[in-house]
């Protein structure tokens, strides 16, 4: 036997991109995966772990079951087996269809559905077989009829790859099980060779071990590949011999040969093993986390609710709600000594802001991803538009305010939520819209309650009292939170840049009737 250098996995694992150079052109093929097994619905073993350890190395995957097992994390309840030409039937629904470029056989649970396998196997054209000689599941529950043992044996010449634990290996060769890794090498051989293939020996059974042991045994050259890794110290190992042999297939194809897709796919499942505790699955030996190398790359997942970015960006703005409540402005009217020059400027800066705002809100409509959106956005313009001519109708009434010109202030804010809507990114548009809702209905939910008979301003505040408003302004603060707490980190950020932006230009705006050189 020839002893090759020990493959040592590392820990970080990247899916092969599966991009193929032919002459001169780039084709692209993600690798078909055929896994032929039994399901587990709990979803950590079986063809369920064989289509996630699949995707997760990079191949599309298809299953055909053979048997349908109840069965959770603690071990097996009970099991269906549909006649064997129901399984034909899948087989050649197929592989009369898709081209399959490598495949995966787990569980076969009786005699009839290995010989349904083997002469399915034997009429296709298929690419690299890799076997799991799947027979008693870590929890102690027969997969394989005891009769049937010597079915699964005949159809090991028909494998290119086998993928035998230590128990499985032993009862394959109706040996007693291997008592060292010697041991098992030695048995590992003899297979390979007596029925010329290759075997991946596991040593995950042998605990006296530090580091987890497999070697890959060529049995027509005698060579031996060793592969160590680290042995992660977790119960929640349910599915990872399927999930191994499923992950080798599968990187297989791209590889071409085995030895670097067993290094591969070692490296990927110490991964997933390594994120087997988070997933906290079941109570029993729970599943490995298939995707979690793609995970902590940053794979989408909900890190804020609407409330809470909500919240957050309140709380980011609360200087500038405490700088509006202390303007002289916002005093002045509460008290009702503003005087009526500084009111009417105001009002004029008031309409004139409307108009532009409308606008905005008009181009949120047109951006809107959603109907529902669209409406908001569209009855907002309008309201804006509407309160603009109504001020102009009874408040603006002669021809010095309604004509007036739009200060410095006014046309900073403006300009924000103008640029803004130019720049066509909706989430920063909405976000930059929200201030003029929320920080007025919050202003004006305090000054309503100055709005005494002693209040010359008394009908102008009396009409921050709107229900209308108050309601409107509820959903504008439901869908942009919403909406910023769907969007990747980035966007959120800038979205809430344009917010606080404009909650600044609320308070400049608040304040240049008593600061702005215009009287
Ligand atoms: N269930 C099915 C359908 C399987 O194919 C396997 C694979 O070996 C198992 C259960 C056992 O999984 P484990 O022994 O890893 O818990």
């Amino acid at each position: 036997m020839t002893l090759l250098t020990d493959q040592r996995v590392t820990t970080t694992f990247t899916a092969p991109n599966p991009t193929v150079e032919t002459a001169g052109s780039v084709r692209t093929q993600v690798p078909r995966v055929l896994a032929i097994g039994g399901t587990d619905p709990s979803g950590g073993a079986g063809i369920h772990a064989d289509l996630k350890a699949i995707a997760a190395t990079g191949g599309y995957g298809m299953a055909v079951v053979t048997a349908l097992v109840a069965q959770n994390t603690t071990g097996v309840r009970s099991m269906h087996v549909p006649p064997s030409s129901f399984l034909v039937d899948q087989l050649e629904a197929i592989s009369c269809d898709v081209e399959i470029d490598a495949i995966k056989i787990g569980m076969l649970f009786n005699q009839d559905i290995i010989a349904a396998v083997g002469e399915w196997l034997r009429s296709t054209t298929h690419g690299p077989v890799v076997l799991d000689p799947v027979m008693i599941s870590t929890s102690g529950d027969r997969l394989l009829d005891l009769d049937a043992e010597d079915a699964l044996r005949g159809l090991l010449s028909l494998a290119d790859l086998v993928t035998p634990n230590v128990p499985e290996l032993a009862a394959l060769l109706n040996e007693p099980v291997a008592q060292d890794w010697d041991g098992v090498l030695d048995q590992a051989q003899r297979l390979a060779q007596r029925y010329s293939i290759s075997v991946l020996a596991k040593g995950g059974h042998l605990t006296d071990s530090p580091d987890a042991q497999d070697a890959l045994v060529d049995g027509a050259t005698g060579t031996m590949t060793p592969f160590s890794c680290e042995r992660i110290d977790t119960k929640n190992t349910h599915g990872t011999g399927c999930s191994l042999s499923s992950a080798v297939a599968t990187l297989r194809v791209t590889a071409g040969s085995w030895a670097p897709a067993i290094g591969t796919a070692k490296d990927w499942l110490t991964q997933s093993i390594r994120g087997a505790d988070a997933l906290n699955v079941g109570t029993g030996s729970g599943p490995i986390s298939h995707f979690n190398q793609l995970w902590l790359q940053g794979a989408p997942c909900p890190t804020l609710s609407p409330e809470e970015v909500a919240q957050s960006w309140w709380d980011d703005i609360e200087a500038i709600r405490t700088g509006i409540d202390d303007l002289a402005f916002i005093r002045g009217l509460t008290s009702g000594t503003l005087s009526q020059e500084a009111f009417n400027w105001y009002l004029a800066q008031d309409a004139l802001y409307l108009r532009d705002y409308s606008r905005a809100l008009a181009q949120a409509s047109a951006l809107a991803p959603t109907a529902a959106e669209q409406a908001f956005w569209a009855s907002s313009a309008h309201g804006a538009i509407a309160t603009e001519i109504e001020l102009h109708g009874q408040w603006l009434t002669s021809d010095k305010l309604f004509d007036a010109e739009p200060s410095a202030t006014t046309n900073a804010y403006v300009n924000h939520l103008l640029a803004t809507a130019a720049r066509g990114s909706y989430s920063e548009l909405i976000a930059a819209l929200l201030p003029c809702f929320w920080i007025y209905y919050d202003v004006g939910s305090r000054l309503v309650q100055h709005a005494t008979a002693d209040n010359p301003f008394a009908p102008w505040l009396l009409t921050y009292a709107d229900p209308a408003f108050e309601a409107a302004t509820r959903e504008a603060i439901g869908v942009v939170s919403q909406h910023a707490a769907d969007v990747d980190d980035a966007t959120r950020s800038r979205m809430q840049q344009a917010f606080v932006l404009a909650a600044q230009a609320e308070l400049e705006f608040f304040a240049a009737p008593l600061t702005t050189s215009h009287q």
